[in-house]
């Protein structure tokens, strides 16, 4: 008669994909979770698994026992027999009690005993696994997930034989009406033959050209802000920056802020003097001020390659060309043609015909019908494009393409994956989702002060910094007083400096370089302030220089504590409450002010007294899962590690917020 694959892993209690490669280890052929297995097959599959798990299952007659009054010290005795397990993260009390063939009251009991409240269906936190495990005799052990598993096929080091020369990717940044936008249209126009097929080249983040039988891509969206917004998503795309300064305006605030930028992320600067056919224009006028910058040219005995261009009259192009290519030779750059294909996203918008999405390649080659997961989407490729519109049937790397068949559209700086079925893809996809909506978008903090010591500890002397202040002299001054912290401790990097308020900007820069953004004197500006919540960067303020120099040797030697205040955010009155399986108590609440947010920290009153202090852990409009619920609207709100709601209580949903220190 035979069973479906997928039945078997039912029975088994294992995903489809792991009981596959366990046939294929088997070298049985099976085509997908549909094939269907042999009777004999099955059972020896069943035996082989069943052998497997022996070791954590309790025999038989002590399960019985185990529930007898002699509970606890059997449970001890059962478990001492489990060395490790292995279990899927997060997972809950339950998915444990079944792990271990234990009853969850037991484990919860036992939790009790040593101060651990916890309820069946709570994931356990990551922090208390080692405790549990101790507990309970055992060692708990992350169980890889498919997407680790395929991550880590990806991420494998790659093998140095099959590593072939890829094309460099270029950025042009510099200050506003300096000429980048120009300078790619010129070079886009000149160097693409209009012969060729499609002709004009279509906006998809990038395009390549061909220069003297090399392929160069240029990315298309000029300036550091892009650059540095992608890094901090982790996506390091560029090879070459070409800085462009107008050689009628010289050095300006963001031709410095994008030398800091491109400088943070070691990529190496190609100078492309701009507008150099305007009578105005003064070449050497730039070339002192880039040498003091520590941009020193070449041809005043330095390292810096600068080249004199005019996007308008095309002079100085070829050349620049040139030593884009001179430069990416000395890179050395390669790429793996064979391995999966992957990459990073480049944009995304949804069209007439459903999603697309611009890929920049960056290993294997990209092919139409391949199967791709990007961030929380997946999808068959159904056409690939290149940068003139032209369907193509396979990229290599470095090369910008245009796909349709994603589920949706991912972010730009995403990385994108191709995987080998489409169950997968959906499954990852899935469980990223999950993530998603439970963690929230806001990251925990990247690097802060007060772990400053904690990281001296570990033998990291590196504190990155990102310095703004109001005036020149107040940014002097406190270099100054920054440059006598203790040098065997700290070796302090400041990434970039400037006058004026804390820009966004700054703040990408900070999240891509784990760098801590001090300010003197000035304000954050609230797009920044917005900014730095969701990308987990910490921002200090001081008015008083030397109190910079007193909190960062505090934070050295680790007697930094964080000030902090509770910001009432909203106040809810619970009018009902739902028992609701596998949730637990939820309370139907109107938001009597403010608003309720999820995973906020919340405090339950009840008259007089503090109930409960906790988290807002599921919140719903109907039945809907939301972030947020406004006053004078009701919803339905369930409050981590807390059952006990009752008709009457109000919750305090505020934020935390670190003050900083002001004398
Ligand atoms: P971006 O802000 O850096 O992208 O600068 P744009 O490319 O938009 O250029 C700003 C202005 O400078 C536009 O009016 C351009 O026409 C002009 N421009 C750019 N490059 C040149 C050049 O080489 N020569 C001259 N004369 N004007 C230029």
């Amino acid at each position: 008669m035979g069973i479906r694959v997928y039945q078997l892993a039912k029975e088994l209690n294992i995903s489809s994909t792991e009981l596959i490669n366990k046939l294929k280890a088997l070298k049985v052929e099976i085509k997908s979770h549909m094939s269907i297995l042999s009777d004999e097959l099955a059972q020896v599959i069943k035996e082989e698994f069943s052998t497997k798990t022996k070791k954590i299952s309790i025999p038989k007659v002590r399960k019985r026992e185990v529930f007898s009054h002699k509970k606890t010290a059997v449970i001890e005795e059962c478990v001492k027999e489990i060395k490790k397990i292995e279990i899927d993260f997060p997972f809950t009390v339950k998915d444990l009690a079944i792990k271990l063939s234990l009853k969850p009251s037991e484990i919860i009991q036992r939790f009790i005993k040593q101060g651990i409240l916890i309820n069946i269906n709570q994931s356990v936190p990551e922090e208390l696994i080692k405790k549990i495990g101790e507990v309970l005799g055992c060692e708990i052990n992350k169980k890889l997930s498919e997407e680790e598993k395929i991550l880590e096929e990806h991420l494998r080091p790659q093998d140095l034989t099959r590593l072939k020369p890829r094309p460099p990717v270029v950025t042009l940044m510099g200050h506003v009406d300096h000429g980048k936008t120009s300078l790619l249209d010129t070079i886009r126009k000149s160097k693409i033959a209009e012969q060729e097929a499609g002709g004009i080249t279509q906006h998809i983040g990038a395009y390549g050209i061909e220069f003297r039988g090399q392929r160069i891509t240029f990315l298309d969206t000029p300036g550091h802000e892009a650059f540095t917004a992608m890094r901090a998503r982790g996506a390091n795309i560029t090879d070459i920056v070409i800085l462009v300064v107008a050689a009628d305006d010289g050095v300006m605030p963001q031709t410095i802020e994008a030398i800091d930028h491109a400088r943070a992320a070691n990529v190496p600067i190609v100078v492309a003097i701009n507008k150099i056919d305007k009578p105005q224009a003064d070449i050497d006028r730039v070339k002192r001020q880039l040498q003091g910058l520590n941009l020193v040219p070449e041809d005043w005995g330095g390292k810096t390659v600068t080249v004199g261009v005019s996007a308008k009259t095309g002079q100085g192009i070829e050349e620049l060309l040139e030593m884009v290519l001179l430069e990416a030779e000395l890179l050395e750059l390669r790429a793996d043609y064979e391995c999966p294909a992957r990459g990073v996203v480049l944009e995304s918008k949804i069209s007439k015909g459903g999603p697309r999405a611009s890929f920049l390649i960056q290993n294997g080659i990209l092919r139409e019908g391949d199967i791709v997961l990007a961030g929380v989407y997946w999808g068959r490729i159904k056409a690939m494009f290149n940068d003139r519109m032209v369907r193509i049937k396979e990229a290599p790397p470095a090369t910008p393409v245009e796909i349709l068949g994603l589920s949706g559209t991912p972010e730009a700086g995403e990385k994108f994956f191709v995987v080998k079925t489409e169950d997968l893809a959906k499954e990852i996809a899935e469980r990223r989702q999950l993530l998603l909506r439970e963690k929230g978008l806001q990251k925990p903090r990247k690097v802060s002060l007060e772990d400053l010591h904690k990281k001296i500890e570990k033998g990291e002397t590196d504190l990155r910094i990102i310095l703004k202040a109001d005036v020149q002299g107040s940014l002097e001054a406190v270099k100054n007083i920054l440059s006598k912290l203790p040098s065997q401790e700290i070796r302090l990097n400041i990434l970039h400096e400037g006058i004026g308020d804390i820009t966004e900007s700054d703040i990408m820069l900070a999240s891509a370089s784990d760098a801590l953004v001090l300010g003197f004197h000035i304000n954050i500006d609230p797009r920044a302030s917005t900014r730095a919540k969701i990308e987990g960067v910490e921002i200090r303020i001081y008015q008083i220089i030397y109190e910079i120099y007193e909190e960062i040797k505090k934070a050295i030697e680790g007697m930094l504590k964080p000030e902090i205040k509770e910001n009432l955010i909203g106040k809810a009155e619970i009018r009902q409450i739902f028992k609701i399986s596998k949730i637990g108590i939820v309370g139907g609440a109107f938001v009597l002010k403010g608003k309720v947010i999820r995973n906020y920290p919340c405090r339950v009153l009840r008259g007089d007294g503090l109930i409960h202090k906790g988290k807002i852990s599921s919140l719903k409009r109907f039945k809907n899962d939301v972030r947020e619920v406004e006053e004078g609207f009701e919803c339905g709100i369930g409050i981590e590690n807390f059952n006990d709601l009752q008709i009457g209580d109000i919750i305090e949903v505020y934020e935390i917020e670190e003050i900083e220190r002001k004398l």
